[in-house]
């Protein structure tokens, strides 16, 4: 199989870069060991959030958030999109402070998209909200998508365009030959003028066999789902000092998250929900909804994403070899970063330079 652009991994990440190369006229294949979305980029939360972002990571979740109030326009679909905003909630003063530092670290950067709002306003915006709270950071343009929803629509709309998916195929060997690259996978083997690494929890393997090893660590996030509720809540809520992240879907659900992580065995993939950690964090939602205290919790499950050391993704072309790309390492946020990172990555292979500031996500950083 010839193709210019092998992407290796089928999640959101690798199915936007195939989405905007495929926009503009490249011809590209996306090749998956089991399937578009089967792991991080299907299991998410949803969350599209710009609130609190690494400051590295603020020109290119703006970016990004412009892209989802759009999104339609791109994949021809509204991926469920929703943009109640998100808070981080002060239970006190010194959770106030914190929070006034970082609107106005975010302010002296050029940017008004996170808010200091007043106790008034926190509970005009959420009256079931348990009493005591001082205040919140809020950023108004916050949501969240469907998934597996968005995930589909970039896919087949890079597939309208000639971008090529194949699913149960699973890297074997990676050699450079000339300037290309000759990928050998459970279907046969690829040929191809560039290579690009958007393998996710794996990334890290696929790095080092072309050479460029990086300190990516696979984890296991779980989330868990309530039963249906009547509407009480629309921001996504989190909170200044404590874990907490859940939002009210359009369904009634609620889902809960908050960076909680079960146990893995990466070699055969299989994680192993931690109930205590969950039941903590459950135990955190009723701190500041009591009246949630008779809720069922329906299902829970794990999803396997790749960490850096920094916490921020490396986006960047190889320092070690040519024509090979690498977009991974998203740290449990990549999904809001997605269409703006396939922007970038077909920026960066067919101009060369990307127009955002990338510097921070370079694969060297780390020597
Ligand atoms: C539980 C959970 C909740 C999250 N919540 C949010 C959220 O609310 N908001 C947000 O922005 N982000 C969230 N994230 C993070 C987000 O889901 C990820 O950052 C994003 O999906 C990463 O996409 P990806 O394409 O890099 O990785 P993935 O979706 O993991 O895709 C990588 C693909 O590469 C394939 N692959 C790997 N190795 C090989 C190989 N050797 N050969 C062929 N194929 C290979 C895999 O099968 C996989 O399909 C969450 C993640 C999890 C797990």
């Amino acid at each position: 199989m010839n193709t210019d652009v092998l992407i290796i991994g089928a999640g959101l990440v690798g199915t936007s870069t195939a989405l905007q190369l495929a926009m503009r006229g490249c011809r590209c294949s996306v090749i998956d060991k089991d399937s578009p979305g089967r792991h991080a980029s299907g299991a998410n939360a949803g969350g599209l959030r710009q609130l609190n972002r690494d400051p590295a990571e603020i020109p290119l979740t703006v970016e990004a958030a412009k892209m989802w109030h759009n999104i339609a326009n791109l994949v021809d679909s509204d991926c469920d999109a929703r943009f109640p905003g998100q808070l981080r909630v002060a239970e006190n003063q010194s959770d106030m402070h914190k929070l006034e530092q970082r609107a106005a670290m975010v302010r002296s950067m050029g940017y008004q998209h996170e808010e200091i709002i007043g106790q008034k306003e926190l509970y005009q915006l959420v009256p079931a909200l348990g009493p005591g709270c001082v205040g919140a950071l809020i950023c108004r343009g916050d949501g969240y998508a469907r998934p597996y929803h968005a995930l589909t629509a970039f896919r087949q709309k890079a597939e309208t365009l000639g971008a090529n998916f194949h699913s149960a195929t699973e890297v074997h060997s990676i050699t450079q030959e000339g300037d290309g690259w000759s990928v050998r996978t459970s279907q046969g083997t690829y040929n191809s003028a560039i290579l690009v690494n958007c393998a996710g929890a794996w990334a890290g393997e696929l790095a080092a066999r072309m050479h460029e090893p990086v300190p990516l660590t696979p984890k296991a996030l779980m989330l868990m789902v309530t039963d249906r509720l009547p509407h009480f809540v629309d921001p996504v809520m989190g909170a200044a000092s404590r874990k907490l992240s859940f939002k009210q879907m359009q369904n009634g659900t609620l889902i809960i998250g908050g960076a909680l992580v079960a146990r893995l065995d990466f070699a055969k993939e299989q994680t192993d929900i931690d109930w205590q950690q969950l039941a903590a964090s459950a135990k955190t939602v009723l701190d500041f909804f009591p009246q949630l205290k008779d809720v069922r919790i329906v299902r829970a499950w794990a999803g396997i994403e790749g960490f850096m050391p920094d916490n921020i993704p490396v986006i960047s072309a190889s320092q070690t070899a040519k024509n090979a790309y690498h977009a991974f390492g998203f740290s449990a946020h990549g999904l809001q970063l997605s269409p703006v990172i396939g922007r970038i990555m077909a920026q960066l292979i067919l101009d060369g330079h990307a127009q955002l500031p990338i510097e921070p996500f370079n694969i060297s950083r780390f020597n």
